[in-house]
């Protein structure tokens, strides 16, 4: 399963994935399940046109499509949320720690964040440089309608769908979406495949429990929140890739350094191959706060950190 074209590949009987390669910041992949005229969608995308781009491409490979019943977003980042109000008349499926995160963090803030941008030096810099493909115009906060904790079961059509909330980990409520009948997960951003991964949220160990749940439920196509489709193959990498952090980070935080100063470290390491290599600071900012050292982890820090890796 090496495709990795833009849009909509069926995944199974009735399943598809919607891919937006390169998988890097903001392109995310989102997916529908179907049975007969019930159709789920899991995730919207980052903007209004791209979401409005995807549901056209979608109901021109299944008439189900016109007729979205469920959304689930995975999480409360932007680019699987943010088009929200182009479905609003389905029921908005979200864990309630994501709700409460995407009350928290509005799409006006990121907007925001935006405007300023020339305030933040090389931060504002790198912020317009990776956001600038997405337009955040005209963009309204549409929260979760339903909402739960721990797990939630489904149906779509005559079909059994599992929602198992596996975070906090990359944000503080991921949902992975499990469709049992045909070994197919969706896993959102608790898996980025090709890129390094970040954790907004944390513990580290934590996602690589979520690693484990994931891999235990057996998927025989796992289609990542980020990147190409896979098996399970992209989970075991994930989970190597933070084993691997957890190793490496940790004698270089408890030894001093800052986390920017062990992300030049461990830059040019085994996942020097993977897209997004600045995130590594953020990453080993989550890994100093696990370790009670409590490193700034406010996002003008973060992302000043990353322009900083970004840039050499
Ligand atoms: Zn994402």
């Amino acid at each position: 399963m090496s495709t990795y074209a833009r849009g909509a590949h069926q995944v199974g009987d009735g399943l598809w994935a919607y891919l937006q390669p390169d998988g890097g910041w903001g392109w995310s992949n989102a997916g529908l399940v179907t049975d007969g005229e019930a159709s789920l969608l899991v995730d919207t995308l980052f903007d209004l046109r791209l979401t409005q781009q995807m549901l056209d491409d979608l109901r021109s490979v299944t008439p189900a499509a016109g007729s979205i019943g469920t959304v689930v977003n995975t999480h409360a980042n932007g680019d699987h949320c943010y088009g929200n109000q182009l479905v609003a008349g389905a029921d908005i499926v979200a864990s309630s720690a994501s709700a409460r995160e995407m009350d928290e963090v509005p799409p006006s803030t990121l907007a925001a964040l935006l405007r300023g941008a020339d305030e933040l030096g090389d931060a504002g810099a790198y912020l317009r440089d990776i956001f600038g493909p997405f337009s955040f115009d005209g963009i309204e906060h549409v929260p979760p309608t339903t909402t739960f904790e721990g797990r939630l079961d489904l149906r779509v059509g005559d079909r059994g769908v599992q929602l198992l909330e596996l975070g906090p980990a990359h944000t503080r409520g991921d949902v992975v979406v499990h469709v049992p009948d045909a070994g197919v997960l969706f896993t959102g951003d608790l898996v980025f495949h090709g890129g390094h991964p970040i954790v907004w949220a944390g513990p580290v160990r934590h996602w690589i429990e979520a690693c484990d749940r994931m891999l235990a439920l057996g998927p025989s196509t796992v289609v990542p929140g980020h990147g190409p489709l896979s098996d399970q193959a992209c989970i075991r990498d994930q989970r190597g890739y933070f084993e691997w952090l957890v190793a490496e980070g940790t004698p270089r935080l408890e030894g001093g350094m800052a986390p920017l100063d062990a992300a030049r470290d461990l830059a040019g390491g085994p996942y020097a191959g993977w897209g997004e290599g600045e995130r590594l600071v953020v990453n080993l900012t989550a890994l100093g706060r696990d370790l009670g050292l409590d490193p700034p982890a406010d996002v003008v820090t973060l992302f000043g950190g990353m322009a900083a890796l970004a840039s050499g």
